[in-house]
């Protein structure tokens, strides 16, 4: 009998995940956002699309969504808005945009999560 070996790791940067949210909250925490921005819809569905990829939905973590409580976590706030923010730059997102985007999920707060 082994004992349940839990993994709390982001698959990026491999420190702990201690804020658990997965793909699809932040999804819906983005598309919220994005409907703010003055961003063409065409652009706000790509721009979701590439988010959604962005990390797989899978992994060996045993640590679920604190939202919706059922999907797996793969990646830490700060990787993920990281590489969301660089997706931002990719598509020419307005500054504007972006310094709203910085403050409204602060994500660099997580960046020394341990
Ligand atoms: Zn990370
Ligand atoms: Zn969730």
């Amino acid at each position: 009998m082994r004992m349940a070996n839990k993994k709390f790791k982001c698959i990026k940067c491999e420190r702990r995940i201690i804020n658990p949210v997965c793909i699809d909250c932040r999804q819906r925490q983005i598309r919220v956002w994005l409907d703010d921005q003055n961003i063409i819809p065409e652009k706000k569905e790509l721009l979701l699309k590439d988010a959604e990829s962005l990390f797989p939905k899978k992994s060996d973590n045993s640590i679920l969504c604190i939202y919706c409580k059922k999907n797996n976590v793969s990646a830490c706030t700060y990787c993920f808005f990281s590489h969301f923010e660089e997706l931002l730059h990719k598509f020419d997102i307005p500054a504007v945009s972006i310094d709203s985007f910085q403050k409204v999920f602060n994500y660099r707060l997580y960046s020394k999560d341990i």
